[in-house]
């Protein structure tokens, strides 16, 4: 059962279980719905399944290509 502590701690550290602290965490696959991410997971070693849900926080690496509109800048 998770507790309010530990959800935390796994929010904050983002790996192992959130039940037990096993690295024994094997997912499902990442289904998609707008900018929510979720992903289906469960641990080896004590039988704990849960959902992660991620959700966009950033973008990087933004680029555009140049296209052939090159009038506009000089
Ligand atoms: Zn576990």
């Amino acid at each position: 059962m998770e507790t309010p502590k530990r959800l935390s701690m796994y929010l904050e550290q983002g790996d192992g279980c959130c039940n037990c602290h096993e690295y024994s965490i094997e997912g499902g696959p990442f289904e998609q719905d707008s900018i929510t991410v979720t992903q289906d997971v469960w641990c080896t070693a004590c039988g704990a399944e849960w959902t992660n849900v991620f959700k966009l926080v950033s973008i990087k690496n933004f680029k555009i290509e140049d296209t052939e509109n090159e009038a506009g800048e000089d």
